[in-house]
């Protein structure tokens, strides 16, 4: 039973244009400094998620009936119902990835530096967990929990300027987003909605979610609208 108080995203990627908004204004709240990279072949830049940088927007070239499509993915954690990273911690340290009973919210917390890191990746159906080399803390999106704390916006979804991003109730995120896919399926008749049962952060997928990126929804089969992993 879901709580009226859980907190939810509903990124509707028919909506993003790339623009990467979302991506400095996370890495600005945080304080977050920057790692240096290589340009690899497309717009993509950091070229992945890392302990610095929370949250990434994905590029891919696609061609569907002869015409091209740009693919943006603006990923970052889903804050899972019954978090498998959660349950994984819980196996060696206690308290190490907690998640706030009001809000769905996951969190990780100065513990996680005495985890095995690798299975705490390996336990996220997404792969989002990243490790700093010299601290050993294991970091992801905590989705803004001091802003949310003090009834702010999160500030990704605050910056966003093309609708992509909302931010609410769980359940109101869930109702838009299956108003939003009805709408969008007249355009794109194979558009899914990324394991809505499983998770707070809802995307929306107008292609198949794997074109996006690998571990864009937590299955490999081709309905994953309504696949829950927990
Ligand atoms: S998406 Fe991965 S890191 Fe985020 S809560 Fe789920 S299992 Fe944990
Ligand atoms: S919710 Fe906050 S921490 Fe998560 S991606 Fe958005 S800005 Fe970053
Ligand atoms: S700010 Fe909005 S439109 Fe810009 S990249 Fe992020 S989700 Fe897409």
């Amino acid at each position: 039973m879901v709580a009226d108080t859980e907190k939810g995203f509903f990124i509707d990627l028919s909506r993003c244009d790339a623009c990467r908004g979302c991506q400095v204004a996370c890495e600005q709240w945080h304080n977050q400094g920057t790692i240096p990279t290589k340009q690899t072949g497309n717009n993509q830049n950091p070229p992945d998620l890392n302990y610095e940088c929370y949250k990434v927007v994905r590029f891919e070239e696609k061609v569907y009936n002869n015409k091209f499509e740009w693919l943006f993915f603006p990923e970052q954690c889903r804050h899972c119902f019954d978090a498998p990273c959660q349950a994984q911690a819980d196996l060696e340290v206690e308290g190490a990835i907690i998640t706030d009973p009001a809000t769905g919210i996951v969190i990780y917390t100065e513990k996680t530096k005495e985890l095995d890191f690798e299975a705490v990746r390996e336990a996220c159906p997404y792969n989002i967990p990243r490790q700093d080399p010299k601290t050993k803390l294991i970091s992801k999106c905590d989705l803004c929990f001091d802003r949310v704390q003090n009834n702010m916006v999160p500030a990704c979804v605050q910056t966003c300027h093309s609708g992509c991003m909302n931010y609410g109730s769980y359940k109101e995120m869930l109702a838009l987003a299956n108003k939003r896919l009805e709408e969008v399926k007249k355009d794109y008749p194979q558009a899914v909605l990324g394991n809505p049962d499983a998770v707070h952060i809802i995307y929306l997928f107008p292609f198949p979610p794997h074109d996006y990126y690998e571990y864009a929804v937590a299955d490999s089969g081709e309905d994953s609208s309504q696949t829950s992993f927990a």
